[in-house]
């Protein structure tokens, strides 16, 4: 049986539902689940991770408040050391993109990113390869293993255990490169590109950065989050954190809505798995449309606008 640490995150002071997901992956052949919870209320999720399966939370107090990576990397390697913990699995988010590596190079261990499974036992990852035609299944070595896991990989699964809270206070490290000079939060209430049942993405047909509230409009009547091709991103209309595809974050939400995207592989390797696909675009010969499960060919300003309206109306 080994010590499997488990790194939470939270949006909003509430655990993100994502968490859930990674913590049923870890319960298999019996390992001791413990959540690694940095400067945030341990006690009040205590009762959330016993129902999946943790056994012990661990109530990391670590220097640079609300989010420091370096800091919080050595808080988290501090934790592990002390608990006796070998191998760390964390989300593949752009909190984890930015946390795990670190960590993976403090302890010098093997660092697998966007896992869509692990087998604790052989320590083997398995994830996604040249855009998704491949499925690699890749060994660690060495003493510490650490896994980054796609959310939305596997559905949560309740498994009661009685989780106790330890406290443990990180000596600050001495030094680092990174001063956080402020921290600017999403929008609250706002839903996670990587958690959300419903995406709505838009490409280079969205033609600016403003036009994005037309999405943004319709993703909030629906409870979906926005997402984008690469093409948005370069151009600088919306932050690379709503990227998807080969480059960006790789997604499984129910409902996949792609406007004024064209469908290229390297967008696809990062929405294939979504339920159902549905595209809009002014092109019946776009790619998107002979992959996707419905289309509508039109103008996405005139089709957008007229959904939030009706969902608008509905609600
Ligand atoms: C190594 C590498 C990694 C990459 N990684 C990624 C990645 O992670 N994610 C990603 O997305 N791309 C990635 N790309 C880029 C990718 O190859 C494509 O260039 C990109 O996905 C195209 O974006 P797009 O579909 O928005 O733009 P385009 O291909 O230009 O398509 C725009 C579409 O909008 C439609 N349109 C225009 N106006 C309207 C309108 N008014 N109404 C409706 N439809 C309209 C057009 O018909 C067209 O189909 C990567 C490329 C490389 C080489």
């Amino acid at each position: 049986m080994k010590k499997i640490g488990l790194f939470i995150e939270f949006k909003d002071d509430e655990i993100k539902p994502a968490n859930d997901g990674m913590v049923t992956m870890a319960q298999g052949d019996g390992h001791e689940l413990f959540a690694l919870v940095v400067n945030a209320d341990a006690a009040a999720c205590r009762e959330r991770l016993s129902a999946y399966g943790v056994s012990a939370v661990v109530d990391i107090t670590a220097g640079g408040g609300a989010w420091h990576p370096d800091g919080w990397a050595d808080a988290v390697v501090q934790a592990m050391n002390a608990c006796g913990i070998e191998t760390l699995m964390g989300l593949t988010s752009p909190q984890g993109r930015d946390l795990l590596p670190r960590i993976a190079a403090v302890l010098d261990a093997p660092l697998v990113m966007d896992c869509v499974g692990v087998d604790l036992d052989r320590n083997v990852a398995r994830t996604t390869q040249y855009s998704g035609k491949a499925m690699a299944e890749i060994q660690l070595t060495g003493r510490h293993h650490i896994y980054g896991i796609r959310a939305g990989a596997v559905s949560p699964a309740p498994r009661a255990a009685a989780a106790e809270v330890h406290a443990f206070s990180a000596v600050e490290p001495t030094a680092s490169g990174i001063e956080v000079l402020s921290t600017r939060p999403g929008e609250a209430g706002t839903v996670d590109l990587a958690e959300a049942d419903i995406i709505i993405a838009g490409g280079r047909g969205m033609k600016s950065g403003e036009n994005f509230k037309l999405l943004q409009d319709c993703a909030r009547a629906m409870g979906a989050a926005v997402g984008a091709s690469r093409v948005a991103v370069d151009e600088g209309w919306v932050p690379y954190t709503f990227q998807v595809g080969q480059t960006g974050s790789k997604v499984n939400p129910k409902v996949y809505i792609a406007c004024g995207i064209s469908g290229s592989v390297q967008h696809f390797a990062g929405m294939k798995s979504s339920e159902m696909i549905i595209a809009v675009n002014k092109d019946p010969g776009a790619a998107i449309i002979g992959k996707c499960d419905y289309y509508i060919v039109g103008d996405l300003f005139e089709i957008i606008p007229e959904v939030t309206r009706a969902l608008g109306a509905a609600g």
